[in-house]
């Protein structure tokens, strides 16, 4: 945004309709019909998601937990973060809980909120809400009957040295191990 514009001039757009056009088991597909800010009209696709809380579970060694897990989309694995949908209802924070326990069987005794993004703003209202995972506890496991997960626990720089080099691409981990590193409670000034 230009700082010495006064007034920044409305881009917003106005609903005229709203349609759903796909509702399966995850994604819920809409086409709306919107008045653009010079009064012409246009159409709109989104995905409608909850948002999920993703989890960067930090050892007091400073090693990090990752999971692998297949990614049908893509036909491979990739090294993700722990994260999960919100479900209705649930808070941020008590989401990361659950999904760090029933993904990895880790509770931590301390959590600190460190960001939210959007990760996919041309097609979907996803939002990310990142948490930092601190004094782990592996206390057991009890996996979703539809998740095979690995865990994977390696030091913060090697994990870091794997963003460098392209073996860990997944956006949401990209994004959380790469903010916690520079801007997060650990980061050096
Ligand atoms: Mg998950």
């Amino acid at each position: 945004m230009n700082e010495i514009e006064p007034s920044p001039r409305d881009l917003s757009e106005q609903t005229l309709e709203t349609q759903t056009v796909f509702q399966g088991r995850l994604l819920h597909a809409r086409r709306d019909r919107v008045r653009l800010p010079n009064g012409q009209e246009s159409t709109r696709e989104y995905l409608v998601h909850p948002g999920a809380a993703v989890v960067i579970p930090l050892f007091d060694n400073g090693d990090v937990l990752l999971e692998r897990q297949h990614r049908y989309p893509l036909r491979r694995d990739f090294l993700e973060l722990p994260a999960g949908k919100f479900d209705p209802g649930e808070t941020e924070l008590a989401c990361a809980q659950r999904e760090l326990l029933e993904e990895t069987g880790y509770t931590a005794r301390e959590w600190t909120y460190l960001a939210t993004f959007y990760p996919c703003i041309g097609y979907s209202d996803e939002r990310l809400v990142f948490f930092l995972a601190r004094g782990l506890e592996h206390v057991g496991h009890a996996p979703d009957h539809d998740e095979f997960i690995e865990l994977l626990r390696l030091p913060m720089q090697e994990a870091l040295a794997m963003i460098a080099d392209g073996r860990i691409c997944e956006a949401k981990t990209v994004m959380g191990l790469l903010w916690l590193a520079r801007y997060g409670p650990l980061a050096k000034a």
